[in-house]
């Protein structure tokens, strides 16, 4: 007991000035080989009726040997700080930059593509992912068992009656027809579904834009024309364009238009599959039984669309050739597109 209360006034009495002496106070007293632990592993020693009274001194004096520390560490930081402390403030140093991130290459060729349409007066027109079957398919001319349904295979959320994932924004088309304000001119950018083996080529999902117009005496002649302007704004004047005739339920008569291939110029490459044309869009006269689906005079009436994968104009611009990066979420290829707007 008096060799513990002597240690306590030799405690008292110990000062710092500062960090190094603070941490030998630190290291003497409290350290794994300082006094307190020394004095601790002396209880062995004590006879055991005096253990308890022993105990209780010693924990005493541990908590007054902590407390003394804590004295010492808040009288060195309460006063002047040392030169080292102020060198590691430096406020006109530049301060931590945020990373910024960039626009997805999705997001800015449909950004671009909304703006070019915007131009010829087309406005943009959304609608839901979850459709039922009458905005998806019938009322598009896709009756129940058309086998052109075969080509748009989807994944189903209910069954009798159905709800599935849109296969196409075609489905916003019918929306905005069944309104009844005509001249009607738009475009429906947005995400669409199929049931499809995922490859460098195709995807469960992927993004549309389709683009409609109907007014009375709307031809194919101003189909080409909105087209024609719609390429060589998007991918300049350096190429050649042609329409194949094709089909499509929705529409009467039906083309697809290629563009001669940007990467090898129509010499023939992989990304043209050796044939130097580039399919990048499917359109046509809207089939009267659309129009009168959707309650339009069909003989007062006639009108164009259109549709084209946001992917494949994206992969076109960027020479992009494997669609799953666009989902894939891996910086180093996004970060390649900072300086895109
Ligand atoms: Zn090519």
């Amino acid at each position: 007991m008096a060799q513990i209360e002597k240690y306590r006034k030799e405690i008292a009495a110990e000062s710092v000035t500062n960090k190094d002496e603070l941490e030998a106070f630190r290291i003497k007293y409290l350290g794994t080989k300082g006094l307190l632990k020394t004095i601790m592993s002396e209880m062995r020693t004590v006879a055991p009726d005096k253990k308890k009274e022993a105990g209780q001194l010693l924990n005493e004096f541990k908590l007054f040997v902590e407390s003394q520390f804590e004295i010492l560490q808040e009288g060195l930081s309460g006063s002047k700080p040392e030169n080292n402390d102020i060198a590691q403030i430096d406020v006109t140093l530049p301060g931590t930059a945020l990373p910024l991130g960039s626009r997805h290459p999705i997001s800015i060729v449909q950004n671009k593509i909304i703006s070019i349409f915007h131009r010829l007066g087309f406005a943009v027109a959304e609608g839901p992912e979850i459709e039922d079957d009458w905005h998806n398919f019938t009322a598009l001319n896709l009756p129940e068992n058309h086998p052109a349904r075969d080509m748009q295979d989807t994944f189903y959320i209910n069954q009798n009656p159905d709800w599935l994932l849109r296969t196409h924004t075609s489905s916003v088309q019918i929306r905005e027809m069944e309104k009844g304000v005509l001249p009607l001119r738009i475009i429906c950018p947005g995400r669409v579904y199929r049931n499809e083996t995922i490859s460098a080529r195709a995807h469960c999902f992927f993004n549309q834009v389709e683009g409609l117009y109907i007014a009375e005496n709307v031809s194919f002649a101003d189909l080409k024309q909105t087209l024609y302007f719609f390429v060589q704004e998007m991918f300049g004047s350096d190429f050649k364009v042609r329409f194949r005739p094709s089909y499509f339920p929705f529409t009467e008569p039906s083309a697809e238009m290629d563009i001669s291939c940007l990467i090898c110029g129509g010499e023939g490459c992989n990304v043209c599959k050796k044939t130097g044309w580039v399919e990048i869009l499917g359109c046509g006269m809207v089939h009267p039984t659309v129009l009168e689906n959707c309650k339009i005079d069909s003989n007062k009436y006639t009108g164009f669309a259109f549709g084209m994968g946001i992917e494949r104009i994206t992969m076109l611009s960027y020479q992009v050739k494997d669609l799953r990066l666009f989902s894939e979420n891996d910086l180093r290829f996004l970060k390649q597109f900072t300086s895109a707007i």
